[in-house]
């Protein structure tokens, strides 16, 4: 079986936020800042890909569909995922409790 894990084509976010509440795993989360080169208003929504264990309960959530699979490499030795990069700048999303944004 191949590991899968998502990517967002960020110029096709629009920072709606719908995908957040997909991701059990906090994986999706906003941007702290708008990129000065991003086509649209809002902030756009990453994936922090520490977090993402590839279970792509995201995957259909997207209006614009902006989110997709990404498969990695048979070879394990040759995942990226062995070697995320740094996390972006994000803000924190109150997922649980009282107040938060729950499960979709
Ligand atoms: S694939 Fe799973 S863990 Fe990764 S961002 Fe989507 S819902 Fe979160
Ligand atoms: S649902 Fe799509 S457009 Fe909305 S924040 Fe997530 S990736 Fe961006």
């Amino acid at each position: 079986m191949v590991q899968a894990m998502v990517s967002i084509t960020q110029g096709a976010c629009t920072g709606c936020d719908l995908c957040i509440t997909f991701c059990p795993f906090e994986a999706l989360l906003p941007l702290t800042e708008r990129p000065a080169d991003h086509p649209h208003a809002k902030r756009p929504v990453v994936v922090v890909e520490a977090s993402c264990v590839g279970c792509l309960s995201c995957i259909g959530s997207c209006p614009t569909e902006a989110l997709h699979e990404v498969l990695s490499p048979p070879n394990n030795a040759e995942s990226p995922l062995l070697h995320p990069p740094p996390p972006p700048a994000t803000e924190a999303i109150q997922r649980w409790g009282r107040g938060g944004t729950p499960w979709s």
